[in-house]
């Protein structure tokens, strides 16, 4: 854990390290940022340097016992509080002061993280604020939130506030390396949702994994002039016109496609989507204009707006079909 925060948030980790080392942690920060940039890890490793026994300049050794529980979410002197349901309920809040009034069961010190801190009800954030304005011990609080603007604006006043970046998309295909998924399948997960936890989860979807390989061929007869591509719209696609996710995930796909072949135009060493057939994408960026190259990608992108007003998705679809044909070999 304490890798992975140092290198999602070099920055803010070692301005920590710096405060817990000189004994300077303030009464109460808010995290804000998207998921996946690290605000529950971060206030889990402060945690850490806080109660760690074996630190060294601010770093927590994440081998004592303390790092370990904290780690586990079993140390009783870091109390975390997470929505229960819908909300954060003032009972929740209630309990957290409740522990806070006892002196902390292993030392004096005492740290709390409340995640989704926006869905505080205005009775517990109000239950929150009274604690904040009048810490009792040695207390330091972590609030969390992917949105700050609704948190209540007396409790922001009441932190330390910080922003924290999503990690950009190399950290990102790094990240879902580790987890298991091949180098060229995570930069198409990427591409398509932009984001770590999406791209976690469609990485297991069996459908996704079909749609992208139908998608594929049909670009595939496309890209050969082969207008089998347009019975293809039929007889492959057509299962994933069912509902209006499919549907603009077949889109997405194609747009990454098109964009594959206008990069690949342009950079050699473009960072594609599709990077499972980048050779076969390239050979043919290399046969088109590039003005061909972006008139596609206009043409995928105008199939977006026609079905924003409900043109029959079977429709735009052969039409796009045929339009790429042609725009990509006459
Ligand atoms: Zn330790």
């Amino acid at each position: 854990m304490e890798q992975k925060i140092m290198e999602l948030q070099p920055r803010l980790t070692e301005h920590f390290m710096k405060l817990t080392e000189a004994g300077k942690l303030s009464h109460a920060y808010l995290f804000a940022g998207p998921a996946g940039s690290g605000k529950a890890e971060l206030a889990l490793f402060v945690a850490q340097a806080v109660f760690c026994t074996g630190r060294k300049d601010g770093m927590p050794c994440g081998k004592c016992s303390e790092c370990r529980r904290i780690a586990d979410h079993s140390f009783p002197d870091v109390v975390e509080v997470a929505p229960d349901g819908a909300s954060i309920k003032v009972d929740q809040i209630r309990f957290l002061k409740a522990e806070f009034s006892k002196s902390g069961v292993e030392g004096t010190r005492k740290i709390f993280i409340i995640s989704a801190a926006e869905k505080m009800t205005v009775s517990a954030a109000n239950s929150l604020l009274k604690f904040l304005e009048e810490p009792s011990g040695d207390v330091c609080a972590f609030l969390l939130t992917e949105n700050a603007s609704l948190i209540l604006p007396t409790v922001i006043s009441r932190c330390q506030e910080f922003e924290l970046q999503s990690p950009g998309f190399d950290e990102l295909m790094e990240r879902l390396e580790h987890e298991g998924i091949s180098r060229d399948r995570a930069s198409l997960l990427l591409g398509v949702t932009g984001s770590l936890n999406l791209a976690l989860e469609l990485s297991g979807d069996d459908e996704f994994a079909a749609m992208s390989a139908d998608v594929w061929e049909w670009f595939r007869l496309i890209m050969t002039n082969d207008l089998r591509a347009f019975v293809n719209v039929t007889t492959h696609l057509k299962q994933y016109f069912s509902d209006r996710s499919e549907q603009d995930m077949l889109l997405d796909l194609v747009v990454l496609l098109v964009r594959d072949v206008m990069l690949l135009k342009f950079e050699d060493n473009g960072r594609t989507s599709f990077a499972m057939h980048r050779d076969e994408l390239r050979a043919f960026s290399e046969k088109i204009s590039a003005q061909r190259a972006c008139r596609a990608t206009e043409l995928v992108l105008d199939s977006k707006k026609l079905q924003a007003v409900n043109v029959s998705f079977q429709n735009i679809l052969e039409t796009l079909t045929l339009k790429l044909v042609s725009c990509y070999h006459e």
